[in-house]
Protein backbone atom coordinates (compact mmCIF):
# COMPACT_ATOMS: atom_id res chain seq x y z
CA UNK A 1 0.00 0.00 0.00
CA UNK A 2 1.31 3.25 -0.55
CA UNK A 3 1.09 5.79 2.09
CA UNK A 4 -0.49 9.27 1.73
CA UNK A 5 -0.45 11.54 5.16
CA UNK A 6 -2.55 14.41 5.44
CA UNK A 7 -1.73 16.68 8.00
CA UNK A 8 -4.67 19.13 9.51
CA UNK A 9 -8.52 18.11 9.08
CA UNK A 10 -9.76 21.66 8.10
CA UNK A 11 -11.24 23.18 5.20
CA UNK A 12 -8.23 21.67 2.83
CA UNK A 13 -7.36 18.31 4.60
CA UNK A 14 -11.23 17.63 4.00
CA UNK A 15 -11.66 18.56 1.28
CA UNK A 16 -8.36 17.01 -0.19
CA UNK A 17 -8.73 13.58 1.56
CA UNK A 18 -12.58 13.80 0.19
CA UNK A 19 -11.07 14.54 -3.23
CA UNK A 20 -8.50 11.60 -3.69
CA UNK A 21 -10.70 9.02 -2.33
CA UNK A 22 -12.89 9.17 -5.45
CA UNK A 23 -9.73 10.09 -7.77
CA UNK A 24 -7.09 7.19 -6.06
CA UNK A 25 -7.52 3.24 -6.74
CA UNK A 26 -8.06 2.38 -2.44
CA UNK A 27 -7.30 -0.91 -2.40
CA UNK A 28 -3.77 0.80 -3.59
CA UNK A 29 -3.36 3.68 -0.95
CA UNK A 30 -4.15 3.90 2.52
CA UNK A 31 -5.17 8.14 3.65
CA UNK A 32 -4.35 8.80 7.06
CA UNK A 33 -5.66 12.23 8.38
CA UNK A 34 -4.36 13.69 11.50
CA UNK A 35 -5.76 16.78 14.02
CA UNK A 36 -5.89 17.42 17.11
CA UNK A 37 -9.24 19.46 17.49
CA UNK A 38 -12.32 17.31 16.74
CA UNK A 39 -14.68 20.37 15.99
CA UNK A 40 -14.74 21.54 12.42
CA UNK A 41 -15.15 25.68 11.94
CA UNK A 42 -17.12 27.14 9.60
CA UNK A 43 -14.29 30.33 9.89
CA UNK A 44 -16.44 32.94 7.68
CA UNK A 45 -19.34 32.86 10.23
CA UNK A 46 -16.73 34.02 12.78
CA UNK A 47 -17.81 37.36 10.88
CA UNK A 48 -21.40 37.18 11.01
CA UNK A 49 -21.69 35.89 14.91
CA UNK A 50 -20.93 39.58 17.13
CA UNK A 51 -24.01 41.23 14.50
CA UNK A 52 -26.05 37.99 15.40
CA UNK A 53 -26.75 36.74 12.42
CA UNK A 54 -25.24 33.60 13.36
CA UNK A 55 -24.96 31.67 16.61
CA UNK A 56 -21.96 29.42 17.32
CA UNK A 57 -24.15 26.40 16.15
CA UNK A 58 -24.02 27.44 12.88
CA UNK A 59 -20.45 27.46 12.57
CA UNK A 60 -19.20 24.02 14.39
CA UNK A 61 -19.67 20.53 13.23
CA UNK A 62 -17.77 17.24 14.33
CA UNK A 63 -14.76 16.77 11.89
CA UNK A 64 -15.46 12.79 11.32
CA UNK A 65 -18.79 13.62 9.86
CA UNK A 66 -16.85 15.13 6.91
CA UNK A 67 -14.44 12.14 6.72
CA UNK A 68 -14.86 9.27 4.36
CA UNK A 69 -14.57 5.85 5.38
CA UNK A 70 -11.98 5.10 3.54
CA UNK A 71 -9.81 7.59 5.42
CA UNK A 72 -8.57 6.66 8.99
CA UNK A 73 -8.56 10.27 11.22
CA UNK A 74 -5.83 10.31 13.78
CA UNK A 75 -7.15 12.60 16.51
CA UNK A 76 -3.85 13.87 18.18
CA UNK A 77 -1.12 16.74 17.29
CA UNK A 78 1.51 16.45 14.59
CA UNK A 79 4.97 17.75 16.75
CA UNK A 80 7.20 17.64 14.21
CA UNK A 81 7.79 16.34 10.31
CA UNK A 82 11.15 14.52 10.01
CA UNK A 83 11.00 14.90 5.70
CA UNK A 84 14.52 13.41 5.43
CA UNK A 85 12.95 10.49 6.46
CA UNK A 86 9.64 10.42 5.27
CA UNK A 87 8.11 10.62 8.56
CA UNK A 88 5.66 12.47 11.39
CA UNK A 89 5.87 12.05 14.91
CA UNK A 90 2.49 13.04 17.08
CA UNK A 91 1.75 14.11 20.63
CA UNK A 92 1.27 10.70 21.69
CA UNK A 93 5.03 9.48 20.10
CA UNK A 94 3.33 7.61 17.38
CA UNK A 95 5.11 7.41 14.21
CA UNK A 96 3.72 7.63 11.03
CA UNK A 97 6.09 6.93 7.72
CA UNK A 98 4.80 8.57 4.23
CA UNK A 99 5.28 8.48 0.69
CA UNK A 100 3.38 11.67 -0.32
CA UNK A 101 2.54 14.12 2.51
CA UNK A 102 -0.50 16.71 2.33
CA UNK A 103 0.57 19.57 4.87
CA UNK A 104 -2.96 21.98 5.17
CA UNK A 105 -1.85 22.90 9.15
CA UNK A 106 -3.91 26.67 8.28
CA UNK A 107 -2.70 29.92 9.81
CA UNK A 108 -3.35 30.97 13.16
CA UNK A 109 -3.81 34.54 15.27
CA UNK A 110 -0.85 35.54 17.15
CA UNK A 111 -1.81 38.67 19.87
CA UNK A 112 0.72 37.51 21.93
CA UNK A 113 3.59 38.83 19.17
CA UNK A 114 2.31 42.75 19.61
CA UNK A 115 3.28 44.08 22.91
CA UNK A 116 0.12 45.07 25.04
CA UNK A 117 -2.00 43.82 22.90
CA UNK A 118 -3.17 39.87 24.02
CA UNK A 119 -2.81 41.15 27.45
CA UNK A 120 -5.05 42.31 30.66
CA UNK A 121 -7.15 44.38 28.17
CA UNK A 122 -7.72 41.03 25.94
CA UNK A 123 -11.57 40.52 25.96
CA UNK A 124 -12.65 43.48 27.08
CA UNK A 125 -11.67 46.74 25.22
CA UNK A 126 -9.34 44.57 22.67
CA UNK A 127 -11.15 42.30 21.16
CA UNK A 128 -11.03 39.76 17.93
CA UNK A 129 -13.70 37.66 15.64
CA UNK A 130 -10.62 35.91 14.02
CA UNK A 131 -11.36 33.13 16.87
CA UNK A 132 -14.81 31.43 17.88
CA UNK A 133 -13.84 32.14 21.47
CA UNK A 134 -12.98 36.25 20.44
CA UNK A 135 -16.45 36.28 18.55
CA UNK A 136 -18.47 35.11 21.27
CA UNK A 137 -17.12 37.65 23.75
CA UNK A 138 -17.13 40.21 21.27
CA UNK A 139 -20.97 39.48 20.68
CA UNK A 140 -21.89 40.19 23.89
CA UNK A 141 -19.43 43.17 23.96
CA UNK A 142 -21.47 44.64 21.09
CA UNK A 143 -24.31 44.27 22.78
CA UNK A 144 -24.48 46.35 24.99
CA UNK A 145 -21.38 48.59 23.80
CA UNK A 146 -23.02 52.46 24.24
CA UNK A 147 -20.60 53.88 21.38
CA UNK A 148 -17.47 55.49 21.15
CA UNK A 149 -14.11 55.15 18.65
CA UNK A 150 -14.58 51.74 16.89
CA UNK A 151 -11.02 51.13 15.45
CA UNK A 152 -10.60 47.78 13.45
CA UNK A 153 -6.59 46.90 12.66
CA UNK A 154 -4.93 44.72 11.24
CA UNK A 155 -1.45 44.07 12.59
CA UNK A 156 0.07 42.81 9.44
CA UNK A 157 -0.44 40.84 6.18
CA UNK A 158 -0.92 38.32 5.23
CA UNK A 159 -4.08 37.24 7.15
CA UNK A 160 -7.05 34.96 6.18
CA UNK A 161 -9.51 36.08 4.24
CA UNK A 162 -8.10 39.57 3.31
CA UNK A 163 -11.77 41.63 3.51
CA UNK A 164 -13.23 40.36 6.34
CA UNK A 165 -11.85 43.65 8.49
CA UNK A 166 -13.91 45.88 5.69
CA UNK A 167 -16.80 43.60 6.11
CA UNK A 168 -16.68 43.69 10.04
CA UNK A 169 -16.65 47.66 9.39
CA UNK A 170 -19.48 47.91 6.83
CA UNK A 171 -21.83 45.33 9.16
CA UNK A 172 -20.96 47.64 12.19
CA UNK A 173 -22.23 50.86 10.33
CA UNK A 174 -25.38 48.88 9.88
CA UNK A 175 -25.20 47.09 13.31
CA UNK A 176 -25.16 50.34 14.88
CA UNK A 177 -27.59 52.21 13.01
CA UNK A 178 -29.87 49.60 13.68
CA UNK A 179 -29.04 49.92 17.41
CA UNK A 180 -30.31 53.48 17.12
CA UNK A 181 -26.27 54.77 18.14
CA UNK A 182 -25.08 55.58 14.95
CA UNK A 183 -24.48 58.92 15.57
CA UNK A 184 -22.30 58.49 18.80
CA UNK A 185 -19.99 55.91 16.71
CA UNK A 186 -17.08 56.61 14.41
CA UNK A 187 -15.38 53.89 12.79
CA UNK A 188 -11.83 53.68 11.75
CA UNK A 189 -9.83 51.25 9.62
CA UNK A 190 -6.45 51.09 10.58
CA UNK A 191 -4.62 49.28 7.78
CA UNK A 192 -0.80 48.35 6.61
CA UNK A 193 -1.68 48.60 3.28
CA UNK A 194 -1.58 52.01 1.35
CA UNK A 195 -5.48 51.46 0.67
CA UNK A 196 -8.44 49.95 1.64
CA UNK A 197 -7.59 46.28 -0.53
CA UNK A 198 -4.19 45.21 -2.15
CA UNK A 199 -5.89 45.37 -5.77
CA UNK A 200 -6.20 49.28 -7.36
CA UNK A 201 -9.92 48.48 -8.87
CA UNK A 202 -11.04 46.91 -5.74
CA UNK A 203 -8.97 49.40 -3.12
CA UNK A 204 -10.63 52.58 -5.24
CA UNK A 205 -14.02 50.90 -5.22
CA UNK A 206 -13.95 49.90 -1.93
CA UNK A 207 -12.56 52.75 -0.40
CA UNK A 208 -15.34 55.26 -1.61
CA UNK A 209 -18.05 52.89 -0.47
CA UNK A 210 -16.09 52.97 3.18
CA UNK A 211 -16.13 56.77 2.35
CA UNK A 212 -19.94 56.99 1.81
CA UNK A 213 -20.99 55.20 5.33
CA UNK A 214 -18.52 57.17 7.41
CA UNK A 215 -16.01 54.78 7.83
CA UNK A 216 -12.31 56.28 8.12
CA UNK A 217 -9.42 54.50 6.61
CA UNK A 218 -6.13 55.24 8.12
CA UNK A 219 -3.25 53.66 5.50
CA UNK A 220 -0.17 52.45 6.12
CA UNK A 221 -0.65 52.20 9.78
CA UNK A 222 2.31 49.49 10.99
CA UNK A 223 1.17 48.79 14.56
CA UNK A 224 4.44 48.73 16.80
CA UNK A 225 2.66 47.99 20.18
CA UNK A 226 -0.67 48.75 21.66
CA UNK A 227 -0.72 50.91 25.22
CA UNK A 228 -3.60 49.18 26.67
CA UNK A 229 -4.07 51.80 29.82
CA UNK A 230 -3.83 54.74 27.25
CA UNK A 231 -6.61 52.91 24.57
CA UNK A 232 -3.92 53.51 21.83
CA UNK A 233 -2.37 52.19 18.94
CA UNK A 234 0.94 53.30 17.78
CA UNK A 235 2.99 52.71 14.49
CA UNK A 236 6.56 52.20 13.52
CA UNK A 237 6.45 56.06 12.55
CA UNK A 238 5.15 56.85 15.69
CA UNK A 239 1.40 57.60 14.60
CA UNK A 240 -1.27 57.12 17.88
CA UNK A 241 -4.92 56.11 16.84
CA UNK A 242 -6.75 56.18 20.20
CA UNK A 243 -9.55 53.93 20.54
CA UNK A 244 -12.87 53.03 23.05
CA UNK A 245 -13.09 49.19 21.37
CA UNK A 246 -10.29 48.03 19.50
CA UNK A 247 -10.72 45.22 16.93
CA UNK A 248 -7.75 43.52 16.07
CA UNK A 249 -6.46 41.34 13.11
CA UNK A 250 -3.72 39.90 15.36
CA UNK A 251 -0.33 38.50 13.55
CA UNK A 252 -1.55 35.29 11.26
CA UNK A 253 0.82 32.67 11.00
CA UNK A 254 1.38 29.01 9.95
CA UNK A 255 1.62 25.78 12.20
CA UNK A 256 4.53 25.98 14.67
CA UNK A 257 4.86 22.41 13.84
CA UNK A 258 5.77 23.66 10.19
CA UNK A 259 8.64 25.96 11.29
CA UNK A 260 9.92 23.14 13.88
CA UNK A 261 10.30 20.93 10.89
CA UNK A 262 12.40 23.41 8.74
CA UNK A 263 9.51 23.80 5.96
CA UNK A 264 8.37 27.52 6.86
CA UNK A 265 9.40 30.75 6.11
CA UNK A 266 9.55 33.41 8.58
CA UNK A 267 6.11 33.20 9.76
CA UNK A 268 6.04 28.99 9.27
CA UNK A 269 4.29 29.50 6.14
CA UNK A 270 6.25 26.86 3.90
CA UNK A 271 6.85 27.66 0.41
CA UNK A 272 5.72 26.11 -2.62
CA UNK A 273 5.54 26.06 -6.13
CA UNK A 274 2.12 28.61 -6.70
CA UNK A 275 1.10 27.06 -9.91
CA UNK A 276 1.68 23.60 -8.62
CA UNK A 277 1.80 23.91 -4.55
CA UNK A 278 4.91 20.99 -4.49
CA UNK A 279 6.59 21.87 -1.88
CA UNK A 280 10.13 24.23 -3.15
CA UNK A 281 12.38 21.62 -0.38
CA UNK A 282 10.74 18.21 -0.89
CA UNK A 283 9.03 16.66 -3.98
CA UNK A 284 6.56 14.35 -2.07
CA UNK A 285 5.43 17.01 -0.09
CA UNK A 286 2.62 19.37 -1.08
CA UNK A 287 1.13 22.17 0.73
CA UNK A 288 -2.33 23.10 0.79
CA UNK A 289 -4.74 26.11 2.05
CA UNK A 290 -3.05 29.12 4.06
CA UNK A 291 -0.70 26.84 5.21
CA UNK A 292 1.48 28.03 1.93
CA UNK A 293 3.34 31.11 1.18
CA UNK A 294 1.43 30.88 -2.62
CA UNK A 295 0.95 34.85 -3.01
CA UNK A 296 -2.69 33.78 -3.10
CA UNK A 297 -6.08 34.91 -0.77
CA UNK A 298 -5.54 32.60 2.11
CA UNK A 299 -9.41 31.81 1.94
CA UNK A 300 -11.35 28.57 1.73
CA UNK A 301 -12.70 29.46 -1.75
CA UNK A 302 -8.81 29.13 -3.11
CA UNK A 303 -8.54 26.19 -1.03
CA UNK A 304 -11.34 24.67 -2.95
CA UNK A 305 -10.31 25.88 -6.64
CA UNK A 306 -6.63 24.55 -5.79
CA UNK A 307 -7.69 21.21 -4.12
CA UNK A 308 -10.17 21.06 -7.60
CA UNK A 309 -7.13 21.21 -9.40
CA UNK A 310 -4.58 19.32 -7.18
CA UNK A 311 -6.33 15.81 -6.96
CA UNK A 312 -6.06 15.01 -10.60
CA UNK A 313 -2.46 16.60 -11.00
CA UNK A 314 -1.75 13.97 -8.25
CA UNK A 315 -2.85 11.30 -9.85
CA UNK A 316 -0.63 12.04 -12.66
CA UNK A 317 2.07 12.80 -10.62
CA UNK A 318 2.27 9.42 -8.69
CA UNK A 319 1.87 7.55 -11.98
CA UNK A 320 5.15 9.00 -12.98
CA UNK A 321 4.11 12.20 -15.60
CA UNK A 322 5.37 15.29 -14.39
CA UNK A 323 2.65 17.86 -12.66
CA UNK A 324 1.27 20.79 -14.29
CA UNK A 325 1.14 24.32 -13.64
CA UNK A 326 -2.35 24.54 -13.19
CA UNK A 327 -3.16 26.62 -9.96
CA UNK A 328 -3.80 30.05 -11.44
CA UNK A 329 -4.49 31.67 -7.49
CA UNK A 330 -8.38 31.80 -8.39
CA UNK A 331 -10.17 33.63 -5.60
CA UNK A 332 -13.91 35.10 -5.35
CA UNK A 333 -15.17 36.20 -1.76
CA UNK A 334 -18.28 37.84 -1.05
CA UNK A 335 -18.23 40.89 0.79
CA UNK A 336 -21.00 41.60 2.85
CA UNK A 337 -21.59 45.53 3.30
CA UNK A 338 -24.52 45.94 5.62
CA UNK A 339 -28.33 46.88 4.93
CA UNK A 340 -28.79 42.53 3.90
CA UNK A 341 -26.22 43.95 0.48
CA UNK A 342 -22.74 42.47 -0.53
CA UNK A 343 -20.72 42.64 -3.22
CA UNK A 344 -18.68 39.87 -4.82
CA UNK A 345 -14.72 39.80 -6.19
CA UNK A 346 -13.15 37.26 -8.25
CA UNK A 347 -9.56 37.88 -9.15
CA UNK A 348 -6.47 35.35 -9.68
CA UNK A 349 -2.67 36.09 -9.11
CA UNK A 350 -2.21 38.07 -12.31
CA UNK A 351 -5.91 39.62 -13.02
CA UNK A 352 -7.44 42.41 -10.48
CA UNK A 353 -10.96 41.77 -9.26
CA UNK A 354 -13.05 43.98 -11.84
CA UNK A 355 -16.62 44.93 -12.19
CA UNK A 356 -19.20 42.64 -14.02
CA UNK A 357 -21.58 39.54 -13.14
CA UNK A 358 -20.85 35.75 -12.01
CA UNK A 359 -20.68 33.19 -13.22
CA UNK A 360 -22.93 33.62 -15.77
CA UNK A 361 -21.80 36.43 -18.35
CA UNK A 362 -24.37 39.30 -17.97
CA UNK A 363 -26.59 37.24 -16.23
CA UNK A 364 -25.11 36.71 -13.00
CA UNK A 365 -26.96 36.36 -10.56
CA UNK A 366 -24.23 37.76 -8.58
CA UNK A 367 -22.44 41.31 -9.19
CA UNK A 368 -19.19 41.98 -9.10
CA UNK A 369 -17.52 45.12 -7.58
CA UNK A 370 -21.15 46.28 -7.05
CA UNK A 371 -23.35 45.96 -4.21
CA UNK A 372 -26.55 44.52 -4.43
CA UNK A 373 -28.97 41.96 -2.64
CA UNK A 374 -28.46 38.64 -4.28
CA UNK A 375 -24.71 38.98 -2.95
CA UNK A 376 -26.03 38.92 0.58
CA UNK A 377 -27.88 35.67 -0.05
CA UNK A 378 -24.81 34.46 -1.97
CA UNK A 379 -22.89 34.82 1.44
CA UNK A 380 -25.54 33.21 3.75
CA UNK A 381 -26.33 30.57 1.10
CA UNK A 382 -22.54 29.60 1.08
CA UNK A 383 -22.81 28.40 4.64
CA UNK A 384 -25.17 25.43 2.94
CA UNK A 385 -22.34 25.10 0.38
CA UNK A 386 -19.69 24.38 2.48
CA UNK A 387 -21.54 21.72 4.61
CA UNK A 388 -22.79 20.11 1.92
CA UNK A 389 -20.50 20.32 -1.16
CA UNK A 390 -17.14 21.86 -0.80
CA UNK A 391 -16.01 19.80 2.30
CA UNK A 392 -17.33 16.78 0.93
CA UNK A 393 -15.32 17.17 -2.44
CA UNK A 394 -17.99 17.97 -4.67
CA UNK A 395 -17.47 19.76 -7.85
CA UNK A 396 -19.18 22.56 -8.66
CA UNK A 397 -20.75 23.89 -12.00
CA UNK A 398 -18.12 26.52 -11.38
CA UNK A 399 -14.41 26.34 -12.88
CA UNK A 400 -11.44 26.27 -10.83
CA UNK A 401 -9.36 28.97 -12.97
CA UNK A 402 -10.63 32.37 -13.29
CA UNK A 403 -12.84 33.06 -16.20
CA UNK A 404 -12.23 36.49 -17.77
CA UNK A 405 -16.02 36.44 -19.36
CA UNK A 406 -18.91 38.54 -17.66
CA UNK A 407 -16.03 40.57 -16.25
CA UNK A 408 -15.60 44.53 -17.71
CA UNK A 409 -11.93 45.05 -18.71
CA UNK A 410 -11.21 48.69 -17.71
C1 LIG B 1 -13.12 35.69 10.33
C2 LIG B 1 -12.85 34.89 9.10
C3 LIG B 1 -13.65 35.06 7.98
C4 LIG B 1 -13.41 34.32 6.84
N1 LIG B 1 -14.22 34.49 5.74
C5 LIG B 1 -14.01 33.78 4.62
C6 LIG B 1 -14.87 33.91 3.50
O1 LIG B 1 -15.85 34.68 3.52
N2 LIG B 1 -14.61 33.19 2.38
C7 LIG B 1 -13.54 32.32 2.33
O2 LIG B 1 -13.35 31.68 1.29
N3 LIG B 1 -12.68 32.17 3.38
C8 LIG B 1 -12.90 32.86 4.53
N4 LIG B 1 -12.07 32.70 5.61
C9 LIG B 1 -10.83 31.92 5.47
C10 LIG B 1 -11.03 30.40 5.56
O3 LIG B 1 -11.75 30.06 6.72
C11 LIG B 1 -9.66 29.74 5.57
O4 LIG B 1 -8.89 30.25 4.51
C12 LIG B 1 -9.74 28.24 5.41
O5 LIG B 1 -10.41 27.67 6.51
C13 LIG B 1 -8.34 27.66 5.28
O6 LIG B 1 -8.38 26.25 5.31
P1 LIG B 1 -7.12 25.44 5.83
O7 LIG B 1 -7.48 24.00 5.68
O8 LIG B 1 -5.89 25.93 5.18
O9 LIG B 1 -6.99 25.80 7.37
P2 LIG B 1 -8.01 25.46 8.53
O10 LIG B 1 -9.38 25.26 8.01
O11 LIG B 1 -7.81 26.52 9.58
O12 LIG B 1 -7.52 24.05 9.09
C14 LIG B 1 -6.25 23.83 9.64
C15 LIG B 1 -6.32 22.56 10.48
O13 LIG B 1 -5.01 22.15 10.85
C16 LIG B 1 -5.05 21.66 12.16
N5 LIG B 1 -3.70 21.69 12.74
C17 LIG B 1 -3.00 22.79 13.11
N6 LIG B 1 -1.82 22.42 13.64
C18 LIG B 1 -1.78 21.06 13.58
C19 LIG B 1 -0.82 20.08 13.99
N7 LIG B 1 0.35 20.42 14.57
N8 LIG B 1 -1.10 18.76 13.79
C20 LIG B 1 -2.26 18.39 13.19
N9 LIG B 1 -3.22 19.28 12.80
C21 LIG B 1 -2.97 20.60 13.01
C22 LIG B 1 -6.06 22.56 12.87
O14 LIG B 1 -6.58 21.94 14.04
C23 LIG B 1 -7.11 22.76 11.78
O15 LIG B 1 -8.16 21.81 11.87
C24 LIG B 1 -12.32 33.40 6.80
C25 LIG B 1 -11.51 33.23 7.93
C26 LIG B 1 -11.77 33.96 9.07
C27 LIG B 1 -10.90 33.75 10.30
Amino acid sequence: MKKLLILGAGTAGTMVANRLVKLLDMDEWQISLVDPDPIHYYQPGFLLMPFGMYTKKDVIKQKRDFIPPHVKLIQASVEIIEPDHNLARLSDGTVLPYDYLVIATGANIHPEETPGLGEDEWGKSIHTFYSLEGAETLTKKLRTWDGGRLVVNVVENPIKCPVAPLEFLMLADWFFHERGIRDRVELIYATPLPGAFTKPTASKLLGDLLAQKGITVETEFMVEHVDPVAKKIISYDEREISYDLLISIPLNKGADVVGKSGLGDELNFSPVNKYTLLSDKFANIFVLGDASNAPASKAGSVAHFAVDLFGENFVRYTEGQSLLPTFDGHANCFIESGYNKGLLIDFNYTQEPLPGRYPLPGVGPFTLLEESEQNHWGKLMFRWMYWNLLLKGEQLPLSATMSMSGKWKK
